[in-house]
């Protein structure tokens, strides 16, 4: 479904990825984890175009998005990406945050729209906050929201970056069942994450990138039970 081809990307003459390799199947669950600076976020960012890559290609269903000539906006449709701090739009409803993409980008009728919103509002145990206000919700359930807001168009594949590290540990398990709930749904889903056991519990692969190298990937329990590389080892050490 996407294929990372041997990226680089340079920040002011400093290679913050360098030559990343990564495939990822249709349904599969991919995490990357790795120490503060080592290139999680800026590989996401690539993908979704939002940083262009100095080296390499990425290709989406086969189509080579990195092309300078590609339609973004026809690939960001194709794409939801959640972060970690809620990105809702504050002087709207909550239906109308969710509904913005689909009405405005995909062209769907407000009526239709509406309709699906409020099946995944339902699906994710928010239907009675549909004419609330962001700052009515709880953290977690604007985070909820905004996953909501993101799955609304119909993605091929999500994007998930740090989603719950601005949440109170209380708030952080309404979260991660939904995203475990979209990994039984089989979506498609690139995430990052420093929540190990939640990682451990829903990737189906884990890629463990250093200093802008992914120096190794695996299933999920051999990366985190027998790791190859010292230096993943050294980091499960110290996350653990
Ligand atoms: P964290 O776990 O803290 O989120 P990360 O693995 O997501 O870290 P990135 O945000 O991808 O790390 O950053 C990788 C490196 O790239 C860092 O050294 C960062 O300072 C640098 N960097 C990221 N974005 C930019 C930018 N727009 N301009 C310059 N340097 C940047
Ligand atoms: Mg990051």
């Amino acid at each position: 479904l996407l294929t990372i081809d041997g990226v680089w990307k340079n920040f002011h003459g400093h290679s913050v990825l360098r030559g990343v390799d990564l495939e990822v199947r249709p349904h599969e669950v991919v995490s990357l984890i790795g120490a503060s600076g080592s290139g999680k976020s800026t590989l996401l960012r690539c993908v979704n175009l939002l940083e262009t890559v100095d080296d390499g290609a990425i290709f989406l269903d086969g189509q080579e998005i990195t092309d300078p000539q590609v339609d973004v906006d026809g690939v960001r449709k194709r794409l939801g990406i959640v972060f970690q701090a809620f990105n809702l739009f504050p002087h709207m409803t909550v239906l109308d945050n969710i509904t913005l993409a689909p009405r405005q980008v995909h062209k769907v009728a407000r009526e239709r729209a509406e309709e699906q919103a409020h099946e995944l509002l339902t699906r994710f145990g928010l239907a009675d906050k549909a004419r609330a206000y962001p700052d009515q919700l709880s953290g977690g359930q604007q985070q909820r929201v905004a996953i909501i807001r993101a799955l609304a168009t119909q993605p091929r594949l999500m994007l998930l970056d740090e989603v719950t590290s601005a949440l109170d540990p209380e708030l952080v398990m309404e979260v991660l069942g939904i995203i475990r709930e979209l990994k039984e749904s089989g979506m498609t889903m690139i995430l990052t994450t420093h929540e190990m056991g939640f990682c451990r519990d829903i990737s189906d692969t884990v890629c463990f990138l250093h200093g802008g190298v992914l120096l190794e990937k695996g299933p999920a329990d051999k990366i985190f039970t027998a790791p190859e590389h010292p230096r993943t080892r050294e980091f499960l050490r110290g996350a653990l």
